[in-house]
C-alpha cells in the first residue's frame, strides 16, 4: 500500500515540498509512503491561504459537511483501517474503536454547528438602558491550528479538526511525523463532502520545524494541542496571544477499593492498561489496591496478563502490538528495570524484541521509581498497596500530572470522597482512568493540560463572542 498523494495541501492544492517524511509500517519497518515536507514558505502560504478564507459556511453547510465526511470515511472503512493499522502498530481491533469514535465526533460536532449560540444580556439594569437590547454571538476566531500526536490519528485528529470547522474557522493540521497518513484520508474526505479548499491545509513534517513555524504565527488565533507536556509547555511560551487548548501527558491512577467487584474491573483494566501498547494517555499505568484484596487482585490480574497474546498486530487474537518505535521500547524497558531496581517484582513481562514489549505486570511500585511519576506510554502496570482513603488520595496524587483517574468502588460515600479529593481533570467512578465517552468534556489539571476537549465544550471555545447592543432610539442628553 502505497500513499497515493504527496500529503502536503496548501491553499487548494496537493503539492509538491522541497522534504521528505517516510512512513514505516511500525511492525514490519517496511517503508509505506514517503510524504512530502513543506518549506516555510508553504507553511506561511498555508496559513495565508487559510486567514483569506472568508465568510463563514452557515452552519446548516457546515454540519451538512461534517456528516457527509464521516459517510465517506465509513465507506472507505477497509482503506482506512488498514492504513491505520501500518502506520500505528495497533491491532484492527483498537483501529475499529477509533473509526467508529471519529464518525461520532463528527457527528456531535455537526449537531454543535447547528446549536451554536450567544445569549441575551439583561442590560436594562444598568441606568439609562431601559430600551436597550443586548445579545451575543460566537463568531469564528479564524484560523485554527491542530496539532495532534501519533497515538490517535483518527480521533484525536477528529476532536481537534471537526469542533474547529463546526465553529466556522479555517483549520491547519500539522499531524505527528510517525501517523500522518490518517489524516490524508480525512481531509480528503472533507473535500469530497464539500469543504471549501481553504478551509483546510495539511502540513505534514518535523514538529520542530514545520510545528513551530506554525504555533509561532500572528494568524495563528487558536491551537489545539495534543501531546507531550514538554511540547505543550513549549507552545504556550511562544505562541504569543493565541487561545491554546492542550491536552498533555499522565501517568493516570486506578484504585480499587476493598469493596471493589473484580469480576467486572479486572478485564476492563487489563483492556485500558494494555490497548494499543499501553500507548494512551489514560492507560492505567498505576494501580492503586486496597491491602486487603492486593493477593487476590494480584494473582488474577498476573494470570490475566500473562495470557495477553501479544506481537504482529496483524496476527488473529493480538491485543498488544509494538511500540511506535524501537527507541519508545527500550525506554520502557528502563522503567521496569528501574522499577525492579528500587524493589518493585516483575510478575510477567517486560521482555523486548524490536519495537515489541511483553505486557509487564509489576507488583510493591515504592514511591521513588521513576514508574510512580513518570509517564511509561508502554504496555506496562505497576500494583501499588493502599491502606486508607488519605493514603489512597496523596499517592494518586503525587507527581505533576492530573489527567483522569478510575475508581472502582461500591461504598458511594467513598466514591464521592475520591470525586472530591483527587486532583483531576476527571474521576471515573466504576470504570478506569481510561474511561472517555467522546461527547463529555475531557482534559486535565496540573501538568496534563488546561481546556477541554469534547464537542459540546470545544465548539464553543474555538469561537469569539461578539457583543451586540441595540439602543432603540438616542440616549436623552441628560
Ligand atoms: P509529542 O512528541 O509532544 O508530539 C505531539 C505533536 O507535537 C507532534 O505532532 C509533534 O511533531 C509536535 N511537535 C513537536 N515539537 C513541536 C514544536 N516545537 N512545536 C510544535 N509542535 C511540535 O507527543 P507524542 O509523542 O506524539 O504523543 C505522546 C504524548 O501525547 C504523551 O505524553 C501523551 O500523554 C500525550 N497525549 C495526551 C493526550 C491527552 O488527551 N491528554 C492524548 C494523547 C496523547 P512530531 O511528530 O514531528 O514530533
Amino acid at each position: 500500500m502505497r500513499e497515493p498523494d504527496t500529503g502536503l495541501f496548501v491553499d487548494g492544492t496537493w503539492a509538491e515540498g522541497p522534504g521528505r517524511l517516510p512512513v514505516a509500517d511500525k511492525y514490519t519497518g517496511e517503508v509505506i509512503a514517503e510524504l512530502h515536507v513543506p518549506g516555510p514558505g508553504q507553511v506561511d502560504a498555508a496559513i495565508a491561504s487559510a486567514a483569506r478564507a472568508g465568510e463563514p459556511l452557515p452552519s446548516g453547510e457546515r454540519a451538512a459537511i461534517l456528516r457527509r465526511a464521516a459517510r465517506l470515511l465509513d465507506e472507505e472503512r477497509d482503506t482506512v483501517l488498514a492504513r491505520y493499522v501500518a502506520e500505528t502498530g495497533f491491532t484492527p481491533a483498537d483501529a475499529t474503536t477509533e473509526l467508529d469514535r471519529t464518525l461520532l465526533i463528527f457527528e456531535l460536532c455537526a449537531q454543535e454547528a447547528l446549536r451554536l449560540t450567544g445569549e441575551m444580556v439583561p442590560v436594562q439594569a444598568a441606568a439609562g438602558h431601559d430600551d436597550s437590547i443586548c445579545f451575543t454571538m460566537r463568531v469564528p476566531v479564524g484560523v485554527v491550528a491542530a496539532i495532534t500526536p501519533f497515538n490517535a490519528p483518527l480521533s484525536t485528529v477528529a476532536h481537534k479538526i471537526a469542533p474547529a470547522l463546526a465553529a466556522g474557522n479555517a483549520v491547519v493540521l500539522k499531524p505527528a511525523e510517525q501517523t500522518p497518513l490518517c489524516s490524508i484520508v480525512i481531509v480528503r474526505s472533507l473535500l469530497e463532502a464539500g469543504l471549501p479548499e481553504r478551509l483546510v491545509q495539511l502540513l505534514p513534517g518535523p514538529g520542530e520545524t514545520v510545528g513551530d513555524q506554525l504555533v509561532r504565527h500572528p494568524d495563528v488565533r487558536y491551537i489545539t494541542f495534543t501531546g507531550s507536556t514538554e511540547v505543550g509547555r513549549h507552545i504556550r511560551a511562544v505562541s504569543g496571544l493565541a487561545r491554546t487548548q492542550l491536552e498533555l501527558g499522565s501517568n493516570s491512577p486506578t484504585l480499587l477499593w476493598r469493596d471493589a467487584d473484580l469480576e467486572h474491573a479486572l478485564p476492563l483494566i487489563v483492556r485500558a492498561g494494555y490497548r494499543k501498547a499501553g500507548q494512551v494517555c489514560t492507560s492505567v499505568q498505576r494501580l492503586l489496591v486496597h491491602e486487603a484484596i492486593a493477593d487476590e487482585v494480584t494473582s488474577r490480574l498476573t494470570a490475566l496478563v500473562h495470557g495477553i497474546p501479544y506481537g504482529d498486530p496483524r496476527a488473529p487474537g493480538t491485543q498488544v502490538g509494538p511500540l511506535i518505535s524501537t527507541a519508545a521500547a527500550q525506554r520502557a524497558e528502563t522503567l521496569v528495570g528501574d522499577a525492579v531496581g528500587h524493589g518493585s517484582r516483575l510478575l510477567t513481562g517486560g521482555t523486548r524484541a524490536g519495537a515489541v514489549i511483553a505486557p509487564a505486570l509489576l507488583a510493591g511500585l515504592p514511591e521513588n521509581a521513576l514508574l510512580a511519576s513518570e509517564e511509561a506510554f508502554a504496555p506496562v502496570l505497576a500494583i501499588a498497596p493502599i491502606g486508607s482513603i488519605d493514603e489512597a488520595a496523596r499517592m494518586a496524587n503525587a507527581g505533576r500530572y492530573g489527567l483522569q483517574a478510575g475508581v472502582f468502588c461500591q461504598d458511594l460515600d467513598v466514591a464521592f470522597t475520591f470525586t472530591r479529593r483527587l486532583e483531576m481533570g476527571g474521576v471515573i467512578i466504576n470504570d478506569t482512568s481510561s474511561c472517555h465517552p467522546d461527547p463529555m468534556p475531557y482534559g486535565g489539571v496540573k501538568d496534563s493540560g488546561q481546556g477541554v476537549e469534547g464537542p459540546g465544550y470545544a465548539v464553543p471555545d474555538m469561537t469569539e463572542s461578539r457583543t451586540i447592543l441595540i439602543r432603540h432610539r438616542p440616549p436623552s442628553p441628560d
